[in-house]
């Protein structure tokens, strides 16, 4: 019996925690067959199952999706309160969740670039881009 030669561990959470801090920017798992890509990485394709996969950069520019005005919080963002989270889209095939630096003007549609803070939680946060800034 065959054993997968191309399965590679390198698509966890950890290393993707791993390169924001080293690069200072948030890199997704692409598969190589279906174009399909994932964050958190995952080291197979959650849509055909290849193992096939590279790490890819997220565009630093992305659009808000969605968002909510969030009041009660765990105790790790209790801090934070109250703060905004939302999806962002980042091209066609990528959507990430994240908390917005701001909690004012903030509409579907408007861009946001990431910030990474590697020191601080959460590592990379929203900001609405300058043009959506009043
Ligand atoms: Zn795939």
């Amino acid at each position: 019996m065959s054993q997968p030669t191309s399965f590679r561990t390198e698509f966890t959470i950890e290393n993707f925690f791993r390169k924001l801090k080293e690069e200072g920017s948030l890199s997704a798992a692409r598969c190589e067959k279906c174009n399909f890509k994932m964050i958190p990485p995952r080291p197979i394709c959650s849509r055909c199952l290849s193992c096939d996969l590279e790490w890819v950069r997220v565009p630093a520019r992305g659009k808000i999706v969605s968002f909510s005005e969030v009041h009660v919080s765990s105790e790790n963002f209790q801090r934070l309160l109250p703060y905004v989270v939302c999806i962002a889209s980042f091209g066609d095939d990528l959507k990430i969740p994240g908390i917005l630096k701001e909690v004012k003007n903030v509409k579907v549609g408007s861009e946001v670039e990431i910030e990474i803070q590697p020191d601080k939680k959460p590592e990379y946060v929203f900001a609405l881009s300058s043009a959506d800034r009043v």
